[in-house]
């Protein structure tokens, strides 16, 4: 096999990426990484020991005692493991989301994280999500891709979603965290959000999911024979 192939995709929170990039990955027969998983754990993991987001002394003192695996289940379902913990269903909350964006802007969290995000890229062919994929990640990705709506958009689509499930929904609530998100993730000094030279950006806000999937196809094979 020659060199694996990698599709980076960034974007806001809420642009539908992981959605569009699972189904992708699952057409495609490419392992889906979702980074923002691996953020989601450190954060749990530093809320479990009560230290803050922020407290760059407390995260710098205690992040040698943790240990981040991924693992695939048969379903191709990407779990994550924190010190032998299956945590992939606890990172899925709107306090961790908020705290994943505050611990996210530490350089040594991201260092942290780099290798291992590399490492998939390198041995498998795979589609990953985040935010500095195609910019620090794989800057060589085969393909880079930039997923956007507006955050009205967004925030409609979140709040439909916690509906669908029977949970409980504020519009304007969440409108508020997702651009509070956005500012966060755009303005922090390390590894900002922000799209790479050569990414194409697709705006999702006017399609749905079977149109985002066939843009994205169009615009992986003009770069790879699918
Ligand atoms: O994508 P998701 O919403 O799960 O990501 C949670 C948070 O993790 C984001 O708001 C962002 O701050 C951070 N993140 C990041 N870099 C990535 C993926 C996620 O900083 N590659």
């Amino acid at each position: 096999m020659g060199k694996p192939i990698s599709i980076a995709i960034d974007g806001p929170a809420g642009a539908g990426k992981s959605t569009i990039a699972r189904r992708l990955a699952k057409e495609l027969g490419f392992y889906y990484v979702d980074t923002g998983a691996i953020y989601r754990t450190v954060a749990y993991f530093f809320d479990l020991w009560g230290i803050s987001p922020k407290d760059i002394d407390g995260i710098t003192r205690y992040i040698d005692e943790l240990t981040i695996r991924i693992e695939y289940d048969d379903e191709g379902v990407q779990h994550m493991i924190m010190n032998g913990m299956d945590v992939t269903d606890d990172i899925r909350t709107q306090e961790i989301s908020q705290k994943a964006s505050l611990v996210s802007a530490h350089a040594i969290v991201r260092d942290l994280l780099l290798d291992m995000q590399r490492e998939m890229a390198e041995t498998h062919n795979v589609i990953m999500d985040g935010r500095d994929i195609g910019t620090v990640v794989l800057p060589k990705a085969t393909v880079k891709i930039f997923l956007t709506a507006s955050p009205e958009v967004r925030a409609k689509r979140r709040t439909d979603e916690l509906l669908a499930k029977g949970q409980k929904a504020d519009y304007n609530k969440i409108l508020k965290e997702i651009q509070q998100r956005d500012y966060q993730d755009t303005h922090r000094a390390v590894a900002p959000l922000k799209m790479a030279r050569d990414s194409v950006k697709l705006d999702t806000s006017e399609l749905d999911i079977d149109g985002v999937i066939a843009a994205m196809k169009d615009i992986i094979a003009q770069k790879v024979t699918l």
